[in-house]
């Protein structure tokens, strides 16, 4: 379906960043009857978006609109217009429409069920096909005579408006290095502090470099402050790295303690969290008594995965050496209280190239939430990564790079 402009002209539309946002914001401006060209700095469109969601792409939640907004960590009341123009539903049914039929799973997430990344990104390919494109990255925008300016490898190209979807500043080789904040700023936008969110944190401490590549599933983090009062809790998959923690439990919680001074945290892992003190206790009695001539080190195999049982035993300060049968109440208390709170200090978060998602960018107060229109420059519009708000793990991150996108391009081609 094409809708025509009333005097046939086509408005002449720029987007910059041929990512999630800007592949939406062209193919719907496509829709309205605009001629569009995208502007992509790196050779190819939805390069982050093909390595979305492990590859297997978290295109969205599939969640009420309220439910959507508690996951949103920053100005939520920005989206009530976007996500009514494309909702999480109609998001899923987009995608249906283009030939790709998702799944949702746990936490309400939905997938395309082939679990390929790459059938999102050829979908989106196909919905801004009919656009010009061109692989330059883009590094002066000025407004001459109420027209836009874009230059791109030393060329000038004359628009009437301009789309920008430049993302935010994590992930670099995929083409989102930060340039575009400078041409919106260059043109008075304000950009908030931009920080990362979504990210692994380090820690110096040497169990990190004992115990790295291990996995740990189904364990309970509590992060505790300087006074051992829970900050933040939460149940699910964590890794260890040489250079401290990882995976999906760490990242949610990175975005919850980030206005947290890092460094005065713990992360303290519940290991059994299944099994509370007392039956733990009389599960670690059982174990022991069927290997009471058993050196300390070997008996822990049932409870432990063997990558951490060294670093372990060292950490409850216990000679792992000592025969079972000589294991002390009071050690057993340890090694205990060990299984139920494995504390590990926390140090920094690791840098925003490595963040999932940037936080900060593009000031809501400068953009009209009903068009995503700047309101300091007529005809410029903005939408995904790089606008000021940003959400926890889920697929809220590509919802919003769709409705915004979406809402920038209908608008843009509209009016
Ligand atoms: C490893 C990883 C996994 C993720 N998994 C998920 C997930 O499963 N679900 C989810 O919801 N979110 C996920 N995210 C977040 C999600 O990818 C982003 O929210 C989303 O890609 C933002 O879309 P965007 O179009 O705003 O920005 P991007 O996708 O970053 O696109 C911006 C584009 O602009 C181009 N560009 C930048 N500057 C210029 C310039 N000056 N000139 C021309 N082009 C330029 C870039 O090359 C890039 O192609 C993940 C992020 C990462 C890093």
């Amino acid at each position: 379906m094409t809708f025509m402009q009333k005097d046939n002209y086509a408005t002449k539309i720029a987007v910059i960043g041929g990512g999630a946002a800007g592949m939406m914001a062209a193919g719907t401006a496509l829709l309205y009857g605009a001629d569009v060209t995208i502007f992509e700095g790196t050779d190819r469109l939805g390069k982050k978006l093909a390595i979305t969601g492990k590859g297997r792409c978290n295109v969205t939640n599939n969640c009420s609109r309220e439910e959507f907004l508690e996951n949103v960590t920053k100005n939520s009341r920005f989206l009530y217009a976007p996500l009514s123009a494309l909702s999480t539903e109609e998001t899923i049914c987009f995608f249906e429409s283009l030939g790709v039929a998702t799944k949702t799973e746990r936490g309400k997430r939905v997938y395309p069920v082939t679990d390929k990344a790459k059938d999102i990104v050829d979908a989106m390919r196909k919905y801004s096909d009919g656009a010009t494109k061109i692989f330059k990255k883009v590094s002066a925008l000025k407004l001459v005579n109420e027209k836009f300016i874009v230059t791109a490898d030393k060329k000038d190209y004359e628009f009437d408006k301009v789309i920008m979807a430049t993302g935010g500043k994590s992930y670099p080789l995929t083409g989102s290095d930060g340039s575009g904040f400078r041409l919106a700023s260059k043109l008075g936008h304000t950009v908030t502090e931009l920080i990362p969110s979504l990210i692994p944190i380090e820690s110096s401490s040497a169990l990190c470099k004992d115990m790295q590549g291990l996995s740990l599933r189904n364990v309970k983090i509590d992060i505790k402050d300087k006074n051992a009062k829970s900050v933040y809790s939460d149940f699910g998959e964590m890794m260890i790295t040489h250079f401290g923690v990882t995976g999906p439990v760490i990242l949610s919680a990175s975005a919850r303690i980030r206005d947290y001074d890092i460094s005065t945290l713990t992360l303290c892992i519940d290991l059994k969290p299944a099994l509370d003190e007392k039956a733990l206790d009389a599960r670690l009695l059982s174990d022991f008594s069927k290997q009471t001539n058993k050196d300390l080190i070997n008996s822990l195999g049932a409870l432990l995965p063997t990558k951490m049982i060294s670093p372990f035993i060292r950490y409850t300060g216990i000679d792992e050496r000592k025969k079972v049968n000589a294991i002390t109440k009071e050690e057993r208390k340890t090694i205990l209280t060990a299984l139920k709170g494995f504390e590990i200090p926390l140090e920094a978060f690791r840098p925003i190239e490595e963040a999932i998602i940037t936080s900060g960018g593009i000031d809501v107060k400068e953009i009209s939430p009903k068009t995503m229109e700047s309101k300091l420059v007529g005809g410029l519009y903005f939408a995904g990564e790089m606008i000021d708000v940003d959400a926890y793990t889920g697929g809220f991150n590509l919802q919003i790079a769709f409705s915004t996108g979406y809402l920038a391009g209908k608008s843009a081609a509209e009016y």
